[in-house]
């Protein structure tokens, strides 16, 4: 889709001459555009979004919520510059409309937010290295950490995102319906999610008691959403801020397990190649526990592996789920593309329980 950069900026509270506007990165879900500004002599950059309005039905809560954030991580750094002028932390910063609000919309209904490009520093896609997964985890962690003292609760952008005892029931009525008679071929995925039906409302219930508290999630904590500074290697911005949302500290932990474990993509047909590789997750560990080792009480810090293999059933459930209705939810490429994405998560699922006592050793020692 093409637009209009230079007429689209004059929106946004830009100064100086619009000089350029190019694609930027790599992600999937919104349409990311870097842009320059000349201004007196000098070039700066700004990364210019549409938001994809098909996935984010309410963007102006979204906006909301990532305005409450970035505001708030904000005012704790430059607190933290009067202090020690040469921190490189950063978080993003939002360039409002000239009309004053954090987004413009076009006459087609596009949505259009514009923020300050984050210099000397980027993003990787793949996870290869244990010191890339303790970079990751760290900058989750501490992002977690400055909101831990948030003031009120974030809007709840998707509701139930991760209560996986109503992602069950959504399984469970799938299968009764079986609209496709696809069940009887995937009795054996179906059965190994039943024999672990009692596991599913354990962190919930455990929040229903008071027991783990409810603090901000980021819910898309990919690598690619932590830029490293080019020149100390440490994750010094997180972005991608459109799933912040009130939720339990572990669906963060335990989605960088399932997504930062396993050496095989998501849909990978060998199952053989699926496997939690103990390293990685004892790097994510350190790596998360070093920023949220001061906020997590001791109830929390001992379920960080439970979510690892929570989250992991969780996202196999939903994969199952939608193949039994006929694939209306996630895109597929090909006819059983979601029944081969649900068997790597259970496959991984396995495979942490089989290391669950290290895991959880490992997580009482560090603690
Ligand atoms: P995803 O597929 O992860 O959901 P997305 O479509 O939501 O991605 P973003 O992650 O917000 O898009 O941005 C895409 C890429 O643009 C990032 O991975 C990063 O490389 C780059 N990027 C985004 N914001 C900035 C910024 N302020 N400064 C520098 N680079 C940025
Ligand atoms: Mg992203
Ligand atoms: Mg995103």
């Amino acid at each position: 889709m093409k637009f209009d950069f230079r007429q689209l900026t004059s929106h946004f509270q830009l100064y100086g001459n619009f000089v350029v506007a190019v694609p930027y990165g790599t992600g999937h879900i919104n349409d990311t555009f870097q842009v320059t500004f000349d201004q007196g002599g000098t070039l700066l950059h700004y990364i210019i979004q549409r938001v994809n309005t098909n996935v984010f039905k309410a963007p102006e809560e979204l906006m909301d919520n990532f305005l409450r954030v970035t505001r708030h991580i904000g005012a704790k750094i430059r607190d933290e510059r009067a202090v020690n002028p040469a921190t490189r932390r950063r978080t993003l910063e939002v360039v409002n409309s000239i009309y004053g609000k954090p987004y413009w919309r076009d006459p087609a209904g596009n949505f259009f937010r514009c923020y300050v490009f984050v210099e000397n520093a980027r993003s990787y896609d793949i996870l290869e290295t244990k010191a890339q997964a303790y970079q990751a985890a760290a900058a989750f962690s501490n992002f977690q950490a400055d909101l831990a003292d948030l003031p009120q609760r974030l809007n709840e952008t998707i509701p139930d995102f991760h209560n996986t005892p109503s992602r069950l029931a959504n399984l469970e009525k799938a299968a009764k319906e079986d609209k496709l008679g696809r069940l009887k071929s995937v009795s054996r995925e179906f059965d190994f999610i039943m024999a672990r039906g009692k596991e599913c409302g354990v962190l919930i219930d455990l929040q229903k008691e008071g027991e783990l508290v409810e603090r901000v999630t980021h819910n898309d904590t990919k690598l690619n959403n932590v830029l490293i500074d080019d020149l100390t290697g440490s994750g010094c911005c997180v972005i991608d801020l459109d799933t912040v949302m009130p939720g339990l500290p572990h669906y963060d932990f335990g989605d960088m397990v399932r997504t930062g474990t396993s050496p095989a993509a998501e849909d990978e047909t060998d199952l053989g190649k699926v496997t939690m590789r103990f390293p990685m997750y004892e790097a994510l560990l350190r790596g998360y526990l070093s920023g949220a080792g001061g906020f997590l009480n001791a109830t929390e810090k001992s379920l960080l592996p439970f979510s690892g293999k929570l989250i992991t059933l969780e996202i196999g459930i939903r994969f199952l789920t939608d193949y039994l209705e006929g694939d209306v939810y996630f895109k597929i490429r090909r006819p059983d593309h979601n029944l081969d994405r649900c068997r790597t998560q259970l496959k991984l699922v396995a495979s942490i329980e089989e290391q669950y006592d290290a895991m959880r050793k490992l997580a009482d020692e560090l603690a």
